[in-house]
Parts: C-alpha cells; structure tokens; sequence
C-alpha cells in the first residue's frame, strides 16, 4: 500500500472536521429498505425504496431527481430439470428461450471454455458445463453450434442463484449449485428433461440522482439499490447504498459536496441497466469527471479486508491504513462501474466479496460498522482528488 504522506494529514484534519458517520441512523436506513422486502426493479418495494432514499437525500439539503427509463426483463415462470425421473433444483438463465427439452446428457470436459467443444457430438443433448472462464452465453452458442438443444451450466454458487446470460441465447439454459451439479458430471447419457418456463415483461427502472451544486460534478459516488427476486438484497446492496446515503449526509457541510453528485442506481441486477442509461444520457456529466466511485456488497467481511479494484491511478488514493482498514483487490466487472470505465471515465469498485447469502433468501444483514468504514476510506479518496476551496 502506498502511502502519500500529504494525503494522510490533510485526511486526517478533514475527518476530523466532519460529522462523524451514525452507525444508528445507518442500521435505521438498513431496517427501512429491508422493510420493503426484495427491491427488484419495477415493484412497489423498490419504488418505496427509491422514494426513501430521495426523501434522505433532500433532508440532508441536496436537490434530487429520479431518471426514468424502461428496459425488458424475463421472468422465471418455474423452470424444471429432471435426470432419469429426479427433479433437481435448477434456475432459468435471464436471456435464455422458453422451452421443452428432452434428451441424453453430454458433459463438456474440462472448465468448458472454447477449445473443449471442439469435436464434441452434441446433437440432440442436453449439454452439461462449468460456468466461467468464458461467458455462458459464449458456451451456450458454441453447444447449439454443435447441435445441444439446452444448456446446463453449473456454478460455484449454492443453487437457487440467478445469472443472466446478458443477451439471448440460441437454446434453453439453466444454472445448478455445485452440491446437485457435481452429480450431473458422472451422469453421462443419462436421460434428461430440461423445461425453460420464462416470460418477457417491461420494466420501468428508476435512477435517484443528487446533488448540492447542479454544476457538472468531478466525481460521482454511486451503488445500485434494486435486489434479486426473493431476496432482501442486505449486503447486495443495500449495503453500499447506505454506506453512500451516510456519506452523503456527512459531506452536506463541506464545500467537497459540490464538486460531487450521488447516485442510486436501478436495475442493476437484470443487466447494469441503470448506469448504462445515465451514461447514456449524462454525455456531457460522463465527460467530465475525473472519478467514478461505486460500492457494491460491503457490508460483510468476507475476505478479512476491503477490496478495491479499478483504476491504478485512483487506486493509490485509497488509504486505508488512516482509517485502520485493511485492504485488497477487486475484480473489474460485475457492477455498476463498468459502462463509466467503458465510456473511458476513471473508476474505483469498492467490493467485500461474495458471500454465502449472495442472492439468497439470507442476506438479511450487513455491518454498520463495515459501512462506516467503507465510507471513510471513499471520503478519503474524494478528499485527495478535489482541490479545496476555502
Ligand atoms: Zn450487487
């Protein structure tokens, strides 16, 4: 970790100065978006989230505006998988055609990239492989290619996980956890059906924009708000929001404030479609900036330290040693940062890892204290990138 020895006073006197971060008012802002239960992009919960946050936000004296937009999103109906007669608990995958599917099991060798399709019959199968390495959509198109009719993709993470294929795949697809697929590996011609019930629907997302001074900002701050179905969405991501809404709150009073614009994004989970929108529609607000700061899923400490990932010119105004963290990586994509870097603005992705509730019914809780710090280490880095002004 590199030290910049200015940076830790100047740090240390602005932390001072401001209002110290209320892990009360934090875990009264968590209790308030759990309330509403799973806040998927186009509900009632998510709408009576976003009118919290906007409500917060002009009680700490910024201007607020939501950013309407629309997008189509597949809903999962009850999909179904069943080897020789056992019903195994697998999920649809957003972008995948609805359909029945019945055929002999093919397993995909090795970690299912590229070169292990090569050669393979799959003609008429169910075709069975590891997700990563390459995109699934990537996997399911190479699989139709070689005449699979469906796709099985099995995943690291427990069953009941939603992923989306982040387009439309030629032929129906569906994730299994580890426990259930390990089994599918030593199932070769087993005979499978495999049914896609899935409906296409029109979502109206909504971002919560704010502000102190209307002025194009330096930097925003952002963390998407909306949460899977069936899931309260406590540390992905309410987490980052409130670590945001506190921030927020705490840099009301300082001239920082103005030189910053927070926002909450929608409809994140269904394909990043929020921070895509407001790039696509902040051109000259995007060209400006010098930072994009996003929080996702940091309230539980799943590493034992603070992950940060991005750009390496803003990483090394991450110091965590003035605020007793400690600190790490974080992959480059997966979340709102990415259409910023994309559109070639400076990023940083602040990120604890996944953790066993990712998605779940569970992830009912984050760490206030987690929040805190998360916040100070970004204010931080907010303070070394803006000049002052007295
Ligand atoms: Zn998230």
């Amino acid at each position: 970790m590199k030290r910049l020895a200015w940076g830790v006073g100047l740090g240390l006197a602005l932390l001072a100065l401001a209002q110290p971060f209320s892990l009360e008012r934090m875990q009264a802002d968590l209790r308030a978006l759990l309330a509403q239960g799973p806040r998927v992009a186009g509900t009632p919960a998510a709408a009576a989230a976003a009118e919290y946050l906007a409500e917060e936000l002009r009680r700490a004296g910024y201007s607020v505006e939501f950013q309407s937009f629309t997008y189509s999103r597949t809903r999962d109906l009850g999909t179904g998988l069943w080897v020789e007669g056992e019903a195994l608990p697998a999920v649809g995958v957003a972008g995948s055609p609805a359909g029945r599917v019945e055929g002999p099991l093919v397993v995909v060798p090795g970690a299912g990239l590229a070169a292990d399709f090569a050669g393979l019959d799959l003609r008429g199968a169910i075709a069975v492989a590891r997700r990563g390495g390459i995109p699934g959509l990537e996997k399911a198109r190479l699989a139709a290619e070689r005449g699979a009719r469906a796709i099985v993709l099995l995943t690291e993470e427990p069953s009941g996980t939603r992923f989306t294929f982040g387009g439309q795949s030629p032929i129906p697809g569906v994730t299994l956890g580890r426990r259930e697929g390990e089994g599918l590996l030593g199932q070769a011609g087993a005979r499978a059906v495999l049914e896609v019930r899935i409906a296409s629907e029109e979502v109206r997302g909504r971002n919560v924009v704010a502000w102190r001074s209307p002025s194009a900002p330096r930097v925003l701050v952002g963390a998407h708000y909306d949460s899977v179905p069936g899931s309260p969405g406590a540390n992905d991501n309410a987490s980052g929001v409130v670590a945001v809404l506190e921030l927020a709150r705490t840099l009301a009073s300082s001239p920082l404030s103005e030189a910053v614009w927070f926002v909450f994004f929608d409809g994140e989970e269904d394909g990043l479609w929020g921070s895509r929108r407001f790039v696509e529609d902040h051109p000259e607000v995007v060209r400006g900036l010098r930072a994009m700061l996003n929080l996702d899923m940091v309230g539980v400490d799943v590493n034992g330290s603070l992950g940060i990932g991005g750009s390496p010119e803003l990483r090394v105004l991450a110091d965590c040693g003035a605020v007793q963290a400690v600190c790490g990586g974080a992959p480059g994509g997966g979340s709102d940062h990415v259409p910023f870097a994309q559109a070639g603005v400076p990023v940083l992705f602040f990120f604890r890892g996944l953790d066993p509730n990712y998605h779940r019914p569970t992830d009912t809780t984050a760490d206030p204290r987690l929040l805190a710090q998360t916040a100070q280490v970004v204010q931080g880095v907010l303070e070394r990138l803006l000049p002052l002004r007295p």
